[in-house]
């Protein structure tokens, strides 16, 4: 049985962009029928004691995971319990930390500021359109072990763009809502290839690369969000 893990959420009591209380976010998964969930606020790190509590009640897999605002763009890290925003500035100092941690590292939507959310192409915006294989020589994914490919708030521009990366970068590629409220819970996902049980069966697929990324349902395209 495929393990599908929704590895990009918020809640509101992390994030302040996000409607949706951390409940609400777990009946929300439990709904979709996902074997799990990541929260990953911003900035922001959770006491994993809490979300076992609401793994064994609900039955959906809880962990914690961050998005960290860096000058090379927003990298979500699993499997880390520790803070690590000191770190955010200086990238190679971050990238050691989570490594001795055995953590993870994730480039989040790392084409946003490029696509936008704009329907229109770059073209028809006037604008110079983008070269890939360039893109894959930005600093970021040499910090990072993958990227994301699936963000349930990307535009299909920027889904395209990030898939042809990571088969030029040679990266599964990971997938995740974004959500900030209860709809979009799932519409994007991480698919293990092996059972998960725990956070560490969950860090250790991503770090080599079991798993693929899936879209479940037409991505939001929310303006400004
Ligand atoms: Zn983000
Ligand atoms: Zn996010």
């Amino acid at each position: 049985m495929s393990m599908e893990f929704d590895i990009h959420t918020h809640s509101s009591q992390g994030s302040a962009c996000s409607r949706m209380s951390v409940e609400d976010l777990v009946q929300a998964a439990c709904k979709k029928g996902l074997s799990g969930i990541c929260i990953t606020d911003h900035d922001y790190c959770w006491d994993p004691g809490n979300l076992a509590k609401l793994h064994n009640e609900s039955g959906v897999q809880v962990y914690s995971g961050v998005e960290l605002s860096t000058p090379v763009g927003e990298i979500l890290v699993y499997g880390v319990h520790q803070p690590l925003l000191y770190l955010r500035e200086d990238l190679s100092k971050l990238t050691l930390r989570v490594e001795e941690l055995g953590g993870v590292m994730v480039a989040a939507h790392p084409f946003r500021m490029d696509f936008g959310v704009s329907t229109l192409s770059r073209e028809e915006r006037g604008l110079e359109p983008i070269d890939i294989e360039e893109l894959c020589r930005r600093s970021v994914f040499s910090f990072v072990n993958t990227l994301e490919i699936f963000n349930g708030r990307s535009s299909w521009r920027e889904i395209l763009a990030a898939q042809k990366a990571a088969a030029i970068l040679g990266k599964k590629g990971t997938g995740g809502s974004d959500a900030h409220s209860t709809l979009s819970v799932g519409s994007c996902v991480t698919v293990f290839d092996y059972p998960v049980l725990n956070e560490a069966q969950l860090v250790s697929q991503l770090r080599k690369g079991s798993f693929y990324a899936k879209k479940k349902e037409e991505t939001q395209n929310v303006l400004g969000m």
